[in-house]
């Protein structure tokens, strides 16, 4: 390929998005990502666990939204509607989950009233430190860790009263076939329209001035007039003392402030593929008092608290997700000591013995985000100084550097929403430059 129009680090939804607009376009791209594969953080595998298809990352779409499904109906890609029961485990018992929790009103209301920012867990101390709130300072923590895998010293109440008044409980999808076949889709047709992705090729420097920059990976040097940095904001908040850091020359030291005040979650999602869906074994079946036949969500209290079926797609998998600053504890923990966790949370949620869990599990994938090489987190949250920081860092520098990711766009944060939105609205800002 001859010299690059533009370059672009990070072959995930928005670095891909973004190559595809600009090929599309006519220009020439080059799209260097340092995994040996690209989508980041969608990832599904197959041959896992019999024909199922897994997500070890992105696996729901989160309702109607337009970049995802536009796409999906581009690229012809199917899906299908989830949905089905939501139980939770408490004291040995299994029950059908109340979506009532007393107080929320209470809470909205005083969020409402709020008129400077703080942390989520500041509003909770200063708001709500009676013994009477303990069950609705509970499921705040655990909306805030679970869903938004946030740290609640950090986590900003504004963005979290907004997220939650704009709840519709909308439906959400699957991809039939997994995630990855959106960013393959998109891999493809970059290429065939005559730009080029590498894999296996981390950025470890970059040497800019204004329309010019050069990165350099695995020991070779790549010019182009303009750059897309779509790498994970935990990327950019390194220090020069991490393998994973990337250099500016000049260094651009007011982005990275600006990096540091934006949030960057953790999380454990554990995949078990059993013989048989062991949920519906008689012994948890009696539990529940009767059929999990359209169980989906099973929520604890346990180490690994959220475990999820497949639900409508009848199979033996079960995941099992942990978010916030208890995932980022146990990203050390080795995949056996996870795994140990996670099959001890499981009988106690319903109340199996673990040889029973062990004896029908045939297979396990831990999917350790936030130690993974090149992501180390799960994906971005609000933090009372995000908003400014996101503004400054939405101006290219030097109408020469561009950031964009999921962490980046206003609106759908941390989705792969967020992420298709914003490679595409990169796009569109440099095609709108001379
Ligand atoms: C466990 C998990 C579950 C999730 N579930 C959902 C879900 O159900 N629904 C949903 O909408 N979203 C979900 N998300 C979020 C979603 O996956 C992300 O928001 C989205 O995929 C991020 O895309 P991105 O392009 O911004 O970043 P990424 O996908 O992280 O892409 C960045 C790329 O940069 C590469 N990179 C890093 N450093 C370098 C370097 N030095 N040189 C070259 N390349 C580099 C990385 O390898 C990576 O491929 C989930 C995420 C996780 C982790």
């Amino acid at each position: 390929m001859d010299q690059p129009d533009i370059l672009v680090i990070g072959a995930g939804a928005a670095g891909l998005r973004a190559a595809y607009e600009l090929s599309k376009a006519g220009k020439k791209v080059l799209v260097l990502e340092a995994r040996t594969l690209t989508g980041g953080r969608i990832h599904t595998i197959t041959g896992f666990a019999g024909d199922t298809y897994a997500e070890l990352g992105a696996e729901f779409v989160h309702g109607k939204l337009p970049h995802t499904l536009g796409l999906l109906k581009e690229a012809g890609i199917t899906y299908h509607k989830t949905g089905g029961e939501m139980w939770q485990a408490e004291n040995g018992k299994l029950t059908q989950e109340d979506q009532f929790i007393e107080h929320w009103d209470t809470l909205m209301q005083k969020l409402n009233e709020l008129e400077q920012d703080m942390s989520i867990g500041d509003f909770l101390d200063a708001n709500f430190n009676g013994p009477q709130y303990h069950t609705m300072r509970e499921s705040v923590i655990a909306f805030a860790e679970g869903f938004d895998t946030a740290d609640i010293s950090r986590a900003s109440a504004f963005a979290l009263r907004d997220e939650w008044q704009e709840e519709d409980f909308e439906a959400q999808y699957r991809i039939d076939k997994g995630y990855s076949a959106l960013t393959d889709y998109l891999a493809a047709q970059i290429e065939q329209r005559g730009s080029t992705i590498l894999t296996g090729t981390p950025v470890i420097s970059i040497e800019w001035h204004a329309g010019q920059v050069t990165a350099t990976a695995n020991g070779k040097r790549y010019t182009a007039s303009k750059l897309i940095v779509v790498v994970p904001v935990s990327i950019l908040q390194l220090d020069s003392s991490h393998p994973d850091f990337i250099s500016f020359s000049p260094e651009i030291i007011e982005q990275r402030a600006a990096m540091q005040k934006l949030g960057m979650g953790a999380v454990l999602k554990i995949l078990l593929a059993f013989s048989e869906p062991i949920w519906r074994s008689e012994q948890v079946e009696q539990l529940a008092g009767r059929s999990l036949e359209n169980a989906s969500f099973f929520f604890s209290r346990e180490a690994i608290p959220t475990w999820w079926t497949q639900h409508p797609v009848e199979n033996g998998l079960l995941t099992g997700w942990l978010g916030g600053p208890k995932a980022a504890a146990m990203k050390d923990k080795t995949d056996e000591e996870i795994l140990h966790i996670a099959i001890a949370a499981l009988a106690n949620i319903f109340q199996l013995a673990p040889s029973f869990i062990q004896e029908r599990l045939v297979a396990s994938h831990i999917a350790n985000w936030t130690a993974q090489p090149y992501i180390l987190g799960s994906y971005g949250y609000d933090t009372v100084e995000s908003k400014q920081a996101r503004e400054l860092l939405s101006a290219p520098i030097g109408d020469t550097i561009y950031f964009a990711g999921e962490s980046f766009h206003i609106g759908d944060m941390g989705l792969v929403e967020a992420a298709l939105a914003s490679g595409k609205e990169t796009a569109q800002k440099i095609l709108e430059t001379k």
